[in-house]
């Protein structure tokens, strides 16, 4: 039920993956002996408590702007694709009805 050109492909992937696997744990072992894992351990316990995930959290979560207004704001000309901005009617490049 497999094409030919899909097994390679399968095969390809697969190999892939395990190969990427296989370095990663290489990468692991390397970051661990040169002691970046313990560091990032302990600047995690210092600084990155409870308390300043959530106000990342939140600084996150207040800084994304509504997409509703964001299109509103700026739209986009069907005839030409140049950026409008406000509300207008016609286009002020090609001159066409929005
Ligand atoms: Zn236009």
């Amino acid at each position: 039920m497999f094409s030919l050109g899909l097994r390679k492909i399968i095969l390809v992937a697969l190999i892939a993956v395990i190969f990427i696997v296989a370095n990663a744990w290489i990468v692991v072992n390397w970051l661990y002996d040169r002691g970046v894992i313990q560091w990032a351990d302990g600047v995690c316990e210092k600084f990155l408590t409870g308390t300043a995930i959530t106000v990342i959290a939140a600084m996150l979560f207040l800084s994304v702007t509504p997409r509703s207004s964001a299109s509103r704001l700026v739209s986009r000309c069907g005839v030409c694709d140049t950026a409008i901005l406000g509300k207008k009617n016609y286009c002020p490049d090609c001159g066409s009805k929005l």
